[in-house]
């Protein structure tokens, strides 16, 4: 090769003006004045349209911690919510490794073609609060879906305590619902307390599990199992299927076991292979006969309820107790009563007696 061209190939380096710094410091916060430049109307709006770039800003507000962005959010929720909660919301979980970005692939492909239906994914991740890397945020995760114009992944958010992030997961909810989303998936991997707050936002919860060699009542909580509207034994393809077939009876055996549920649901067990689509239209059938059953005796109104007054009852209890850890007067106090208590100069109820009785004698209200 002529050795002229040869050095003028973009694979090779060029000499030339020195490569400037990757991150502009300008650029960073003209993003961050450009998130609250326009007012929360104009988010309704671009939401409402379904615009999907304005929706992802409008979350983006919701996860940020910035003061300004949280107000603009709260706004932008106020508008949204009177066309929220006409959406299926569906909780899916299940251990690492077992298929939840393949099967919500799958699934999410049939909602949005076969069914021509609009789904959202959300997720909530606790792991990603320890590595700051959300194993759920994986970009190469869900292809296909990504890029459906009838579906909008969205990451789990980073930051903050399970009960905040799951806050904002519900917050997501709204602005998806407003945009027209009818499905939201709500996506969270079964290692810890994080199904305990999916279940609390979803109306259907779907636990994936594996046919094991014998252990497939192991490796998740029951308390999980009990969660739990349908389980699904994934990867049922290949040598596996007759497993797995062994196992979902297994489960619903175990299922039998449990109290009877307060929806008067009785949990569906079915094996679906993510890979070869068996199964898949499925699980669609058997949240539609969830939906049927539960609208007719009224669970499902009454389970979206007891939600919200959830809602309503740990975010007074959290702001109280915000108000109070928060008291100026209290904190002089905090320490003196606590070394008092532990040398049993005072009980522990006459502690918290005089640290109540000092925070209403000095509300701060702001
Ligand atoms: P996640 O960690 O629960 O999200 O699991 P993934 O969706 O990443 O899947 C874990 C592994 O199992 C991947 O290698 C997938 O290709 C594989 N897998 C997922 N679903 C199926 C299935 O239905 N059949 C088979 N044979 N493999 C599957």
């Amino acid at each position: 090769m002529d050795s002229q061209v040869h050095n003028k190939s973009a694979l090779h380096v060029q000499a030339g003006i020195e490569k400037p710094a990757t991150v502009n410091p300008r650029f960073a916060r003209g993003k961050r004045k450009k998130l609250t430049e326009q007012p929360a109307s104009w988010f309704l709006e671009g939401i409402r349209k379904g615009d999907r770039s304005i929706l992802s800003r409008a979350i983006t507000l919701i996860e940020s911690n910035l003061p300004a962005h949280r107000k603009l959010a709260q706004e932008i929720i106020e508008l949204c919510l009177p066309y929220s909660g006409k959406s299926f919301r569906i909780g899916i979980t299940g251990v690492p490794g077992v298929g939840k970005s393949t099967f919500i692939e799958a699934f999410g492909m049939h909602v949005t073609q076969d069914l021509d239906k609009k789904l959202a994914v959300l997720a909530i991740d606790p792991s990603s609060q320890r590595t700051k890397g959300s194993i759920l945020g994986d970009k190469t995760r869900m292809e296909k879906l990504t890029n459906d114009i009838n579906a909008f992944i969205r990451p789990s958010p980073s930051a903050g305590s399970l009960g905040g992030v799951a806050q904002k997961t519900r917050e997501s909810i709204i602005l998806c619902e407003a945009a027209g989303y009818e499905i939201i998936l709500v996506e969270t991997v079964g290692v810890g307390q994080s199904e305990t707050a999916v279940h609390g936002m979803v109306d259907f919860f779907l636990l994936l599990m594996l046919s094991g060699a014998g252990d497939e009542l192991q490796g998740i909580k029951r308390g999980i199992m009990e969660m739990a509207d349908a389980i699904l034994i994934n990867k049922a393809d290949g040598d596996n299927k007759n497993r797995a077939e062994l196992a979902r009876r297994q489960y619903a055996n175990a299922l039998h076991l449990f109290p009877p549920t307060e929806s008067g649901w009785i949990p569906k067990t079915q094996t679906c292979s993510a890979y070869t689509g068996d199964g898949i239209s499925d699980v669609w059938t058997i949240m539609d006969s969830y939906i049927n059953e539960t609208r007719i005796n009224g669970y499902f109104d009454h389970k979206r309820k007891e939600q919200k007054n959830y809602i309503l009852q740990a975010s007074i209890e959290n702001n109280l107790k915000q108000n109070f850890y928060n008291n100026e007067e209290v904190k002089k106090l905090f320490k003196s009563i606590e070394e008092r208590i532990l040398s049993d100069e005072i009980s522990a109820y006459k502690g918290a007696d005089k640290l109540l009785e000092t925070y209403f004698k000095n509300i701060d209200f702001g």
